[in-house]
């Protein structure tokens, strides 16, 4: 989650991208003829404060406790932007939001069923 963004890699890719769009008319605001669509704003990423304390809090043993991951979840700022970009993502491992990946799948389930 904290590692996602790299800043490097991210400019040269977006310059990568540029190249392309500019030289490819195959290229579309969705991204490369529409396979890759370009991702989400992911500078909440810089704001992340599970940046500042021990990653394997957040990728717990099966069975092992997540409680001080949650802990730190709770306090961070972005939290609705991890735990929305992790549902996105269909991410399956590790605390993302403040939520386990079963928590995840029961909220998105929830939500999904709302919506009917
Ligand atoms: S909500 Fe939790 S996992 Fe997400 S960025 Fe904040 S601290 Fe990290």
């Amino acid at each position: 989650m904290w590692r996602v963004v790299d800043d490097a890699a991210h400019d040269s890719a977006d310059e990568s991208a540029d190249a392309l769009s500019s030289e490819n008319a195959l290229t579309s605001e969705k991204g490369l003829w529409g396979l890759f669509a370009p991702d989400t704003d992911l500078s909440w990423q810089h704001e992340a404060l599970c940046a500042q304390t021990d990653p394997e809090a957040f990728f717990p043993e099966k069975g092992g406790s997540t409680r001080e991951a949650k802990k730190v979840c709770a306090r961070c700022e972005v939290r609705e932007q991890c735990l929305q970009w992790a549902i996105d993502h269909d991410e399956r491992f590790g605390i993302w939001g403040g939520m386990s990946e079963r928590e995840r799948r029961r909220y998105k389930k929830a939500r999904s069923q709302e919506q009917i």
